[in-house]
């Protein structure tokens, strides 16, 4: 078995990701340990490492029961991207590919079998478990989607009601049961029908309810804007660049202004690094500002203010950063300063990639940053929408929730937006719908002939900002759809139906001053 000084290490190393998600430390630590789990995570929340790991650090074979023939596929898929030995065993292989993968498993180039539940139980595999067992040893069983063999879920399988077999014939092989349903009953019912023994029970919420998070629109002189900030802080903070001049110029001038401040980049040399981290773990600094780009492995239990003074790259990055804010559980808080300046910036250094996946994938990471800081739902509920969460909103943690916008009926105006995105035959950004609206005069226009829809010049009454803070409102609540990949299209979804079928009717936050002020004329 590979040898990493740290879990850490060995997540870098077989997934590239630089930190664990909520949770999954200590699950693979106890998974680690040949204890019964139970998981219990939103979906997207990032389950599949916490038997994935432990599979690739441990010896013998991880076999993971699934109910999905197509997830099974993507899974395995993945894997083999980033070279670990997976496979799967399911109905749409023939039997000489059944034969290879076999011999594969039990020359132990396997660390992840993929099965469905009915195939386990066969007669066959039953044998062929046998087999494995002896030799080349069954690390554990993970039981994916494990609500299935419950009644009370959602999903019931009774194939699942079988898998108890599994514990009573290897009864020293830990189980994982790993599910995103997270009542009581459920819960207690897969313990029970899996047979398992004092699990450990891991209930993972993304929620950090001790931070605050807000988004201020960043100012001209947004140096400034950033001391006066620091100055109302208590206690110590990070401030969080997108570039190395940045982070250096920055933290030159707030400690000539009197905050004692270190940077922190790429840049420098191994022993400064340390130093500046030690002065700010120490308290012998007040502020650390550090690139973006640099992940840096600070625990400082009591960092009660993160400032991103440029956009993070994405949400996910967001979360991380923003989450080293008040580990302690006390209150902390977190700002995003947001600037159109900054968007065009990151788009530039997205024009520059060559490889037009990962341009794609860029390009919808910024989005979603952007639906979040110019959003004006709840901060939470849309950082915790984004790992799977369902949140409430209404968290009086966020400045959304403190100083809700005026709401206004806007039903009529949305019926006239989303009859207009039908009648373009769902082809179009929001750019070109808002022309539509407004009656254009516009070439392209006359090249579709949408000045002969009824829908044309039906909206001259508000202006272009009104009809862009209705368009990214409607987004924002999921009331129209936007194609992430390639040009921006606005399409309907079942709810957008409801709205034009007059049963849904639409509120808006009417934005006089808001952060959406901050990206007008910005059409992604
Ligand atoms: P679930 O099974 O809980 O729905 P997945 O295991 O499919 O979720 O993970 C969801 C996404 O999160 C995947 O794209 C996965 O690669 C990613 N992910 C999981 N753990 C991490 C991590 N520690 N850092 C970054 N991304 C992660
Ligand atoms: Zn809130």
């Amino acid at each position: 078995m590979p040898q990493f000084p740290s879990l850490e290490a060995a997540l870098k190393h077989f997934f590239g990701y630089e930190h664990f998600r909520p949770g999954q430390r200590k699950i693979v630590e106890e998974a680690l340990q040949n204890r019964d789990l139970l998981v219990i995570m939103p979906t997207g929340g990032g389950k599949s490492l916490c038997f994935q790991l432990p599979a690739l650090l441990k010896p013998g074979l991880t076999v993971v029961v699934s109910p999905l023939i197509a997830l099974m596929q993507d899974q395995v898929d993945a894997l083999q991207d980033n070279g670990i030995g997976a496979t799967f065993l399911n109905s749409t292989l023939t039997f000489s590919e059944v034969r290879s993968r076999e011999t594969a498993i039990l020359d132990g180039k396997i660390k992840l079998l993929y099965v469905a539940p009915e195939r386990l139980l066969s007669e066959r595999f039953r044998n062929f478990l046998d087999l494995i067992a002896t030799k080349v040893s069954i690390a554990a069983f993970a039981i994916d989607e494990a609500h299935c063999v419950s009644e009370w879920g959602h999903d019931f399988r009774p194939e699942y009601r079988q898998l108890i077999q599994l514990r009573q014939r290897y009864p020293h092989v830990p189980m994982f049961a790993l599910t995103a349903t997270a009542t009581k009953r459920v819960q207690e019912d897969i313990i029970q029908q899996l047979g398992l023994r004092q699990p450990g029970i891991h209930l993972a919420s993304f929620n950090r309810s001790n931070i605050y998070y807000e988004v201020q629109p960043k100012e001209r002189r947004s140096y400034n804007q950033l001391l006066k900030l620091i100055r109302t802080q208590q206690g110590s903070g990070i401030v969080y660049c997108l570039s190395r001049r940045n982070v250096d110029e920055i933290a030159f001038r707030l400690q000539k202004d009197g905050i004692s401040t270190v940077p922190y980049h790429a840049g420098m040399t191994d022993e400064a690094r340390t130093l500046n981290q030690t002065r700010f773990i120490r308290d012998d600094v007040k502020v650390i500002v550090a690139t973006i780009a640099f992940g840096m492995g600070i625990d400082k239990p009591d960092v009660r203010f993160v400032i991103h003074y440029d956009l993070p790259r994405n949400l996910e990055s967001y979360y991380q950063e923003s989450g080293r804010a008040g580990r302690d559980g006390e209150p902390a808080s977190c700002t995003l300063f947001l600037s159109l300046g900054d968007v065009k910036r990151i788009e530039y250094i997205i024009d520059q990639k060559s490889d037009p996946q990962e341009q794609r994938i860029a390009r919808q990471q910024l989005r979603q940053v952007i639906n979040y800081a110019e959003g004006t739902e709840c901060r939470r509920t849309i950082i915790l929408r984004y790992f799977g969460e369902r949140f409430p909103g209404n968290c009086s943690g966020c400045d959304n929730c403190r100083n809700p916008k005026p709401i206004e009926d806007w039903t009529i105006e949305a019926q006239k937006f989303l009859s207009c995105v039908a009648r373009t035959q769902e082809r179009f950004g929001m750019m070109h719908i808002i022309d539509v609206l407004r009656g254009s005069s516009k070439r392209k226009i006359e090249e579709y002939g949408h000045h002969l829809l009824s829908t044309y010049s039906i909206g001259k009454d508000k202006t272009v900002k009104e009809w862009k803070m209705l368009g990214r409102s409607l987004i924002h609540q999921g009331l129209v759809d936007e194609t992430t990949d390639g040009y921006p299209v606005l399409k309907l979804n079942r709810r957008s139906w409801e709205i034009l079928r007059k049963v849904r009717s639409v509120q808006i936050a009417v934005t006089a001053q808001s952060n959406s002020k901050v990206l007008e004329g910005y059409n992604p």
